[in-house]
């Protein structure tokens, strides 16, 4: 590296690396602050019965709200997280969070639909995760069948037998598993079989071209057909047009998410009735959902 900048090992000392290094050494700061600062919050993107455009689920989706930065999206800190193990305190506080606010929609208005966490690949291998769980559940009294785990494709494939035995554990348990990001990964069928998980999210990877890529309609099928023989909901995530969502529902997809249906939102805006179909607006501006 010095080598090929010509220079002697000093040169890693060069001012715009230096720069960086020390804003990653301030990020890490900030994140080891924002829990005691409450500066994290949940926004919620809801989901949909594919055919009846019933409210099925509701994803919690991580904000921070950094005291100068603004609204920081999770791709900018979670990878950072996770390398100084700060996402295990923080996903702490994500699965509290979720489900205090899913019992608070039980208590309110009897919601009939469940709160998915997503969950890093750290937060996976950490041991105690079931107990994590368990006592995060009693703690709201709630039932844990209002609870879906979202773990990706490649978390749940990195050590195949450990992966299995926590997802067999927490599916014992009555909570719900995800695959999210279905796809990208590598799973092997087989695996996929012996997978206690009750839903397949689709990558919205091969939603976007959906509608000219005839390849990616082909995979599309290929996971409905898989994910009915395996008898799981096939979720396709990333829907932004309604040539998508018809599409999607043609192929068989069981439940859609997605801008066009809705943004991630505070979670008064779930039981809020719609003020207005407006715009394609920033997710300051979501689109309400009526339940009525
Ligand atoms: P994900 O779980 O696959 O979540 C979907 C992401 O796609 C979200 O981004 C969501 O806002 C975005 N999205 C939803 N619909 C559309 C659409 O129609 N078009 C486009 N372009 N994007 C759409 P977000 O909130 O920035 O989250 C990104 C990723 O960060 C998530 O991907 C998830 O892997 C991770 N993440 C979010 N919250 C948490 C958390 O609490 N814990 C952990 N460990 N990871 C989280
Ligand atoms: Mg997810
Ligand atoms: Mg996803
Ligand atoms: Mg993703």
């Amino acid at each position: 590296h010095a080598k090929s900048l010509g220079g002697d090992r000093y040169c890693f000392f060069e001012p715009s690396m230096n720069a960086n290094a020390q804003q990653q050494m301030q990020l890490l700061r900030d994140l080891r602050l924002a829990l005691e600062r409450r500066e994290f919050l949940l926004l919620y993107q809801p989901k949909f019965d594919a055919l009846t455009m019933a409210l099925t689920g509701v994803e919690a989706l991580l904000r921070w709200q950094h005291p100068e930065r603004g609204m920081v999206p999770p791709d900018q800190f979670i990878p950072a997280a996770e390398k100084a193990g700060l996402i295990v305190p923080i996903g702490e506080w994500v699965l509290d969070e979720a489900c205090r606010q899913m019992a608070l929609w039980r208590n309110a208005v009897e919601a009939d639909w469940t709160v998915a966490v997503n969950l890093s690949a750290v937060q996976f291998a950490h041991s105690g995760l079931t107990q994590l769980v368990a006592a995060t559940l009693a703690r709201h009294a709630l039932e844990p069948r209002y609870l879906v785990l979202e773990v990706t494709e490649s978390t749940a494939m990195r050590d195949v037998d450990s992966s299995m035995t926590i997802l067999r554990q927490l599916t014992e348990m009555g909570v719900h598993i995800s695959i999210d990001d279905f796809g990208t990964g590598y799973s092997s069928l087989l695996y996929l079989k012996r997978f206690p998980a009750s839903e397949l999210k689709i990558d919205r990877g091969f939603v976007r071209d959906l509608a000219r890529d005839t390849e990616d309609a082909a995979i599309i099928s290929a996971i409905v057909a898989l994910g009915r023989t395996l008898n799981l909901n096939i979720v396709a995530e990333g829907v932004e047009t309604s040539v998508q969502q018809e599409f999607l529902t043609r192929l068989g997809c069981t439940s859609l998410q997605g801008y066009l249906l809705g943004r991630p939102v505070g979670p008064d805006l779930i039981t809020e009735p719609v003020p207005q179909l407006t715009s394609t607006g920033e997710e300051s501006s979501p689109r309400g959902l009526s339940l009525c």
